[in-house]
């Protein structure tokens, strides 16, 4: 089957799609003519902006704070009234907040669970009985490099995208039998808002470790996210992928 027949009547929720790669996987979904949900939480402005570019037919704009389990819920009540059906869950939004372990607060630590951890859980928590109403379904969570790695600074932000990794294949293992797949993408340097808060010698000390010498593209992430919850994908699940330019 080719990917048009395949996504004809699907639809997505992309969180974090006011931002760079959640902007990308949102415009490649559509552009295989998936119905996409468009999420945003404090960048209205972005969203509307992608809900105007979106071609398929029934595109809507969601806003939500994903840290609240409450909010989700009504979201994705929204998402059950409107859309009526949920093929495709693209769990993208997150933040960083790096700092040393010495001096982190507390809030600090929270903050970043919540938004890149937590998130995860709430959204496939209230998507999955719209997705087993259908006996199908694709999860793919956008976890990073860093959970495999580490990274200096970053022990809230590895810590959260490793259990990320760590949930997604428990839940695969969940699901499975109801033709929902749960899969990973972890992302290396992507050009995206969220690299101006590293440093530009960080930056180009790491593309050096890298196999293809430069930053990755949020196409690059979209590309993946589309193969993902395409048709080829169907026996693939309980897999981390990277996407990093053959980092070291
Ligand atoms: P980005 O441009 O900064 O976008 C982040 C997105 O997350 C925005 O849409 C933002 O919404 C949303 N978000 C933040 N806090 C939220 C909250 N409390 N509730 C709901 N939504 C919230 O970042 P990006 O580079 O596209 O990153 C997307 C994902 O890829 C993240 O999970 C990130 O960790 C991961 N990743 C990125 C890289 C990279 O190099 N860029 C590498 C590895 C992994 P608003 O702007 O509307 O508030």
């Amino acid at each position: 089957m080719d990917n048009k027949d395949f996504f004809k009547n699907k639809t997505a929720l992309v969180t974090g799609a006011s931002g760079g790669i959640g902007r990308a996987i949102a415009l490649a979904l559509d552009k295989e003519g998936v119905r996409v949900g468009i999420h945003y939480n404090s960048h209205e402005d972005s969203a509307r902006e992608l809900l105007n570019m979106m071609t398929t037919p029934g595109a809507m704009i969601f806003k939500c704070n994903l840290t609240d389990e409450n909010e989700v819920a009504k979201m994705f009540s929204e998402i059950r009234t409107t859309f009526g059906r949920l093929d495709i869950l693209i769990n993208n939004a997150g933040i960083v907040n790096n700092g040393m372990l010495l001096r982190m607060k507390t809030s600090k630590w929270k903050d970043v669970l919540d938004t890149d951890l937590s998130s995860a859980f709430y959204c496939s928590r209230d998507a999955l009985p719209i997705m087993l109403k259908n006996n199908w379904g694709r999860i793919i969570n956008i976890s990073s490099v860093s959970a495999l790695h580490g990274n200096y600074g970053q022990s809230n932000y590895a810590a959260a995208k490793g259990a990320l990794i760590s949930f997604s294949k428990s839940l695969a293992r969940e699901v499975g039998n109801h033709n929902i797949t749960v899969n990973t993408i972890a992302p290396g340097l992507i050009d995206t808002e969220m690299l101006t808060t590293v440093p530009e010698e960080h930056i180009s000390a790491s593309v050096e470790k890298q196999a293809i010498k430069r930053l990755g593209t949020p196409e690059d992430v979209a590309g993946l996210a589309v193969f993902l919850a395409g048709p080829s994908a169907g026996f693939i699940t309980a897999q981390c992928i990277c996407i990093d330019g053959g980092l070291l």
